[in-house]
């Protein structure tokens, strides 16, 4: 078995393939014979290659200019003999870089595992059933199934195709689908024209196919290639884009400004190794060493909050964006909706029902118009439910007294009406054997189906939208199953009445044909293909997620509009939307209606500009139609989130600012299109990431506002001293010091602060603002000043009490730790009063300031610290001191975001 015939499989013949496996078209493998298999080949996974050398990896944490202006002073301070300075400066870096190592391996970790808790699974047939197993258990031999939407789970050769289209682009390059055949091929085929065969890793467009495992696993065409496609997880967003591009602008002002600080020293005639270590001193202090990681971090954490909430982020970005979302497209069904279908209305045979009954429990009773129980079930009402229970793919199952669906939901309603009134499933669906299908796609709104009838007959069901199957009658039936005309406009009447219940409605129509004519595809490809008879209407119910009605809520408070997208139709889509109450923006302009595909697709692009934003409810649209949606809400500068399942949805899903996929019900080709995938398809969940994007934002801001006036301060400080002529308070060593433990133990802990109350009431930020606005740049700057006269001020006070140079750069450099320490809890809330947020709502921020006293303990007492730091011991009363000018900087932080607060509800009272 393990010398199986490589790279042949597309040039022998089918017989041979079948032969070669040990496999058979109808049974497949037994249970026993790949449980063999799994032990021989292993399993279907690809070994994962690393990306990048860990080495590499580790060498790219310095390639950051702010890092190149520490190695440099590195160096120069070797050169000047300064060994423990250039030793720390030196240590200092590497700590970082390991600091920076280890987070991103853990981002990058966190962000695969969610991939891998995405893991697809396959069709397959084993021991003559049909089943779904993870594609990881996939052997070779095995005979999977495979339709538009799936990930090609293994290398395969195709013994069964209908229109089978494949991207292949993951492996040849080439974007064109492939469209795949039947063949033997010759025996140098290229891979690319190997059209027999279909290759993990492919994504299937179009049509459907059968096909027997080759290959899995490393053995596959995508495993021989896999080390030469990059796995690796972009840690790269707009947000950390921003910030290498700050840190590049600061490096140059550091630059220019420690060249200024070296010629004034020098002027002011100190010697100029000093004024050397002055400059260095001004450079190392003034870059925020910690900053690119902490954001990488909160970032990493975000996604995490998002994974509980059931929202997996397949791309980092995701997470900012998120924050300023302005417009949710969501599909109706299964987002919006239970998905629980159940038919509740009839009309068949030119009468009205209505069946008894919730979910999909095969229990109620069919009623006529008066209400009145049937007693025998008429010929055009069974003609109705026979339709729907075998034009069907989906099956329902009891699992302990739980009646559920396996597949299309739609088709699960049928079967549990058909059941209601009686009709015996397992005779029906063997005497009338299935034929041959054309499986439903959202595109062409209906699905077809052909049967054995009788002797003589085979017979053609379509099930679909009233607009695709009614176009396709010619006749009725009463209800004694006797032919009639067909009355159109009566059957629309009665379709839109179920419609505006808020009902989703299928139309049902069957057509005999003599048994010695049916080829299938002529009967349903041809033009001229309208002869069925229409056998009826089955409406069904599926009720408003009772949590989506929440989030919708919450959004249109959050000024994010909320819109449906469906391929239902237009009443039921309104009826809906108004049950979940997604609001019409603007109810008295002539647009208050749905728009549906139709007039989509007739407008001009102008037109459509102009009313998009009014709308709020798409209907009937094809999943084509999404991506003009989309480009036309990006026109109106809108952050556009879009939901989408199918294939076609890919598209939209891509060119969406965040594109989500659905978990359950979506296909792999949507999957990997998106930026987020739903794991309960739930709408809640979407409105759920968008409150924890908003979060991860708040909390950068939080950071990014608490970290610079540690770096702003100190290069004041440097900046005076110099200026002035003083003695340098803060030295090199004690500046990095002071960035590295005050970041990790103290500005990281906001990134674990819990939302504020009103990150929901507050319109969505806008995309290109800012990342800090006036309000914070003032507080940056402000505190900055209090940290250089509190430092300065206390250093020089120690100068003339004839405290020796130790002492007093001791003084200054934990200043400079106490006033972060209290400067923190007047971030955590930037608007906020901090006596009005929980004081031990994050227990992270009193362990960080724990750990960081402990460190300054360390620091300024243990004789070690004191030989590295050039630090000395304190005295009692000189905490004292140092503390009450923190609580001095902590009140009047708080008077100034106090006076802001006043002048933001003046202005949004005019
Ligand atoms: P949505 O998912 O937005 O509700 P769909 O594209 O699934 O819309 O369905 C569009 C229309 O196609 C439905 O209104 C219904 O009439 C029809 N339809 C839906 N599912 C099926 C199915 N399984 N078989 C046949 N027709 C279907
Ligand atoms: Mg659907």
């Amino acid at each position: 078995m393990k010398d199986l015939p490589k790279d042949l499989w597309h040039h022998l013949a089918e017989e041979d393939v079948f032969e070669a496996l040990k496999s058979d078209h109808h049974e497949g493998l037994s249970e026993q014979e790949v449980e063999e298999r799994i032990r021989l080949f292993g399993e279907n996974s690809i070994t994962a290659q690393k990306p990048i050398s860990p080495i590499k990896r580790f060498l790219l944490q310095f390639h950051n200019p702010l890092i190149y202006i520490l190695l440099v002073a590195t160096a120069v301070t070797f050169f000047l003999q300064e060994y423990v300075d250039s030793g720390v400066i030196f240590g200092v870096v590497m700590i970082n870089a390991i600091i920076g190592y280890l987070q991103e391996a853990k981002a990058e970790e966190a962000i695969n595992s969610l991939k891998k808790m995405m893991s697809a699974s396959a069709t397959v047939i084993r021991g003559g059933k049909k089943m779904t197993v993870p594609a990881t258990q996939l052997v070779p031999g095995d005979i999977v199934q495979l339709a538009s939407g799936d990930k090609v789970p293994a290398d395969m050769r195709l013994f069964k195709n209908r229109d089978l289209q494949i991207d292949e682009s993951a492996l040849t390059g080439e974007s064109v689908a492939v469209q795949k055949e039947r063949a033997e091929l010759d025996k140098d085929t290229v891979l690319a024209d190997r059209v027999n065969m279909t290759f993990a890793g492919t994504l299937v467009t179009y049509g459907s196919g059968m096909g027997v495992v080759s290959g899995t696993g490393d053995d596959t065409e995508t495993g021989k290639i896999a080390h030469m496609i990059s796995e690796a997880v972009s840690l790269d967003t707009p947000l950390t884009q921003k910030i290498h591009a700050f840190s590049k602008i600061l490096l140059y002002v550091i630059l220019v400004l420690a060249g200024i600080t070296f010629f004034v020293g020098l002027m002011h005639g100190q010697n100029w190794v000093e004024t050397f270590m002055a400059a260095v001193a001004l450079a190392v202090a003034a870059i925020p060493e910690g900053l690119p990681a902490v954001v990488t971090i909160t970032l990493a954490i975000g996604v995490r909050r998002m994974a509980i909430r059931n929202a997996i982020v397949r791309k980092l970005p995701a997470v900012e964006t998120l924050g300023s979302t302005t417009i949710i497209c969501s599909d109706k069904t299964g987002t919006l909706t239970e998905n629980q279908m159940t038919v509740q209305r009839l009309f068949a045979g030119d009468k009205e029902y209505s069946l008894t009954g919730s979910g999909y429990v095969p229990e109620g009773e069919v009623r006529n118009a008066d209400d009145q129980t049937l007693d025998q079930l008429p010929e055009g009402l069974k003609a109705c439910l026979l339709a729907g229970l075998i034009n069907n793919d989906s099956e329902l199952v009891a699992e302990e007294g739980f009646w559920k669906v396996q597949g299309d939901p739609t088709e699960g309603a049928l079967i549990t009406s058909a059941l209601k009134a009686g009709l015996d499933k397992e005779a029906l669906l063997k005497k009338h054997e299935r034929l041959d299908a054309i499986p439903f796609e959202s595109d062409r709104q209906y699905m077809a189906t052909l049967h054995h009838y009788d002797a003589e007959h085979n017979a053609i069901v379509l099930k679909g939208s009233l607009e695709r199957t009614l176009i396709r009658c010619k006749d009725a039936q009463d209800e004694d199953g006797n032919l009639i005309d067909l009355d159109r406009d009566k059957i629309t009447a009665m379709a839109d009445k179920f419609a505006a219940q808020g009902l989703r409605v299928l139309c049902l129509a069957i057509q005999k044909v003599p048994t010695d004519e049916t080829t299938f595809d002529r009967f349903l490809s041809q033009e001229d293909a309208e002869q069925l008879t229409f056998v009826g209407l089955q409406a069904m119910i599926d009720p408003p997620r009772q949590e989506a009605i929440r989030a919708v809520e919450a959004c249109q408070k959050a000024g994010i509009a909320v819109k449906m997208i469906t391929g239902d139709h237009a009443l039921t889509a309104r009826a809906i939307a108004q049950q979940i109450g997604i609001n019409n923006p603007d109810p008295d302009a002539e647009e208050h209606r749905v728009l549906t595909g139709r007039e989509l697709s007739e407008m001009s692009d102008h037109e459509l500009l102009r009313v998009v934003e009014k709308v709020s409810v798409f209907a009937r649209v094809a999943p084509e139609q999404k991506l003009k949606l989309v480009t036309a809400l990006q026109a109106k500068k809108h952050v556009v989130a879009m939901t989408g399942d199918g294939v076609n949805d890919a598209p939209a899903l891509k060119k969406a600012d965040i594109g989500v996929a659905m978990g359950i019900a979506g296909t792999e080709v949507s999957k990997e299109a998106a930026d987020m995938v739903l794991t309960d398809d739930n709408f809640a969940t979407i409105e759920g990431a968008v409150e924890e994007g908003r979060n991860v934002f708040d909390n950068l801001v939080k950071f990014i506002t608490w970290i610079l006036p540690t770096n702003l301060g100190q290069g004041m400080v440097i900046m005076v001293a110099i200026l002035i002529g003083a003695t340098l308070p803060v030295l090199p060593v004690q500046a990095l010091w002071l960035n590295m433990t005050t970041a990790v133990f103290l500005g990281l802990m906001l990134a674990f602060e819990p939302k504020e109350p009103g990150i929901m009431k507050r319109m969505p930020r806008e995309p290109d603002s800012s990342i800090l606005n006036l309000e914070m740049i003032g507080r940056i700057f402000s505190v900055s000043t209090l940290l250089l006269i509190g430092a300065f001020g206390l250093f020089q006070w120690a100068l003339i009490q004839g405290e020796t140079e130790e002492v007093a750069r001791t003084l200054a450099v934990t200043l400079f730790v106490v006033v972060q320490s209290v400067y923190l809890f007047n971030c955590r809330s930037l608007t906020v009063s901090l006596f009005q947020t929980p004081m031990f709502s994050n227990l992270w921020i009193w362990a960080g300031i724990g750990a960081m006293l402990l460190a300054q303990l360390a620091f300024i007492y243990t004789p070690l610290m004191n030989l590295l730091f050039q630090s000395a011991p304190l005295e009692l009363y000189h905490w004292g001191m140092m503390l009450v000018y923190g609580l001095v900087v902590l009140l009047l932080v708080e008077v100034e975001k106090g006076i802001w607060r006043a002048k933001k509800a003046r202005t949004s009272k005019h």
